[in-house]
Formats: C-alpha cells, structure tokens, sequence
C-alpha cells in the first residue's frame, strides 16, 4: 500500500489523525501530513478507514505493491 494525500484540498478535518495517528499527522496549519506513506499491515485497515472517512477524499490509497 502506498499512501499520498491531497494538502490542497484538505479541509482540516482531523479525522484521519484520529483514525490513523501512527500514517497521518497535521502542519501547524492543520493540513495532513503522511507519516508513513507505506504503512505496514497492522495499520492498513485503519489507513483504508480514514480514507473512506475524509470528507474531502483528499487521502489517496494505491493498494498495488
Ligand atoms: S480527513 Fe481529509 S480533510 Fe480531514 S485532515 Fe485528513 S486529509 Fe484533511
């Protein structure tokens, strides 16, 4: 899995920081930052989680090796 996110149309929701905090953290401006772009399997299911949850889909998952 790899994982990028769209800074430019983040709206600061924080939610995939609450739902992925070891992936996903904010600037001080409060716009996403990615930890880890490829997480490992423990974390995959929340990463997919917070993505779904993004209310902007600012979160990208390409789940090709
Ligand atoms: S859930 Fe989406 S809009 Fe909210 S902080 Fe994360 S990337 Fe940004």
């Amino acid at each position: 899995m790899r994982v990028t996110a769209n800074r430019d149309t983040c709206t600061v929701s924080s939610l995939c920081v609450y739902r992925a905090p070891d992936v996903f953290d904010q600037d001080d401006d409060g716009h996403v930052l990615v930890l880890d772009p490829e997480p490992p399997e423990s974390s995959r299911a929340a990463v997919r989680d917070a993505a779904r949850s993004c209310p902007t889909r600012s979160i990208h998952l390409d789940e090709e090796e």
